[in-house]
């Protein structure tokens, strides 16, 4: 058998974000064909064989990949529309144009939100779909494609709606599907595109949308088919008082108390935003494992709130970060969240203690990891894991007055990507895509946009 091909990265700062929150103040790294080998303090160890690159990282910090755990990629092409509205308003403002997205929209609409996440760390990503309009293609194998073509690890949450108006739900009826259309799709999906294996590409998720779009039945039927197949669970829950208004009223309990009622708790299970929550909300989260997608800059767009992260995290409750669709967070990109994240929170209840440096770079990479279910594979950098990792560079104007390297990537501006890494590929190199043409998708993502501008429009 011939020897793993290696990659040597020296010289740079190194925070695993391992259980320990081990750092390194100048180590080293050594890659093995898809994982990382070994890392540690200095140089790495002389004598290696079969070293095909060696990277001098001097002046980088190098993290694991982050990991995003919430997206809509389709809204890349209706970002900045309905900029001054709360969910609810803005839901029902962007629906009608959302229904008339095709498979063409999608495909470039998921470039464009892959690009301006990978290009900024992201290693792994995902993307809630719920908008299947009738005979628009193959929309799940089109976001697919784009994300392998883009190198980057993957999941997809086939989500769907089937409560519409005429249900007291909040999506006009042409938006939705039936309760079987809407089980048999996502079934399909699951066993064409999801792959079990360590170190898969391409995994989905059960997703139906939300309490407010979907049916009871749905929401049942959804959980007992990912636990048939064995994938994971995701949706929407406790995003505003309105949607708490609307589980009480339609429902006579509050979210949390519907989705356990509905087998929506479980540590196969991980929830977007999770903001109005009481503490008895937070300890079924606890008791059941169940994980939390914190996405702070949606949140604040959308007047939603501020989530109870120190008290998840206490808790014991597993928690990432996500962007969230982009038409309800236009950067759309997730190391700025790092920071949102840390400054959201301490304008919560506990202030300056609610998050460090550490545990916002934590939240962004194996929180991510764990509520994905891929901690054993990524999340952290330790010997035998994938290597996903990414080459901060911390030398220039923004940040080389910052001593420690951490809090330079987290309190500090943006921080430029030198190098980032995929199953020990590389996919960015100086801040660009390495595999996709970013000037090719920026203009397909404004002709796509205005394409579907036009037909809803006309609709
Ligand atoms: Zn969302």
């Amino acid at each position: 058998m011939a020897a793993e091909r290696r990659v040597v990265i020296e010289n740079c700062s190194i925070a695993t974000v391992d259980a320990d929150d081990t750092e390194y103040p100048t180590g080293h790294l050594v890659l093995a064909g898809d994982r990382i080998e070994s890392l540690g303090a200095g140089r790495a160890p002389e004598g290696l064989e079969n070293v095909v690159r060696r990277i001098d990282a001097t002046g980088h910090l190098v993290t694991p990949g982050l990991v995003n755990t919430h997206h809509h990629f389709y809204q890349w092409i209706t970002r900045g529309l309905a900029t001054d509205h709360n969910l609810f308003d803005w839901l029902v403002a962007l629906y009608p144009t959302w229904a008339r997205i095709d498979e063409r929209m999608t495909y470039a609409a998921a470039q464009g939100s892959l690009g301006m996440m990978v290009r900024g760390g992201v290693t792994t990503a995902m993307d809630h779909h719920y908008v299947f309009p009738r005979g628009s293609g193959d929309l799940s194998g089109s976001i697919i494609r784009a994300a392998r073509e883009m190198g980057v690890r993957f999941t997809l949450a086939r989500g769907s709606m089937d409560r519409s108006e005429k249900d007291g739900g909040l999506p006009p009826d042409f938006a939705v599907e039936s309760l079987d259309e809407a089980l048999a799709a996502t079934e399909a999906t699951v066993d064409e595109h999801h792959d079990a294996s360590f170190g898969a590409m391409t995994q989905v998720a059960v997703a139906p949308c939300s309490p407010f779009s979907v049916s009871t039945e749905l929401m049942r039927q959804g959980a007992e088919l990912a636990r048939r197949k064995g994938v994971r669970l995701h949706t929407h829950g406790s995003e505003t008082v309105e949607e708490e208004q609307f589980c009480k009223e339609l429902f006579g309990m509050g979210p949390t108390d519907y989705f356990e009622s509905t087998g929506w708790l479980g540590e196969d299970v991980w929830m977007a935003h999770c903001v109005h929550m009481n503490d008895s909300d937070i300890d079924a989260f606890a008791r059941t494992r169940t994980g939390v997608a914190h996405c702070p800059s949606s949140n604040a767009r959308l007047a939603a709130g501020i989530a109870r992260v120190p008290d998840l995290l206490a808790a014991g409750v597993p928690v990432g970060l996500g962007v969230d669709g982009t038409a309800s967070n236009e950067s759309g990109e997730l190391h700025t969240e790092l920071r949102n994240a840390l400054l959201v929170n301490r304008l919560g209840a506990h202030r300056e203690a609610a998050l460090n440096a550490r545990q916002a770079l934590r939240l962004g990479t194996y929180g991510g990891a764990q509520v994905l279910g891929r901690a054993p594979e990524i999340g952290s950098l330790e010997p035998g894991k994938l290597a996903d990792l990414v080459l901060w560079k911390l030398d220039t104007l923004a940040h080389a007055s910052i001593a420690d390297p951490v809090t330079a990537l987290v309190f500090g501006a943006a921080a430029p990507v030198t190098a980032s890494f995929v199953n020990g590929e590389q996919i960015v190199e100086n801040g660009r895509l390495l595999r996709a043409d970013e000037d090719a998708i920026a203009r397909s993502t404004r002709d796509e946009a205005r394409r579907l501008a036009r037909i809803a429009a006309q609709a």
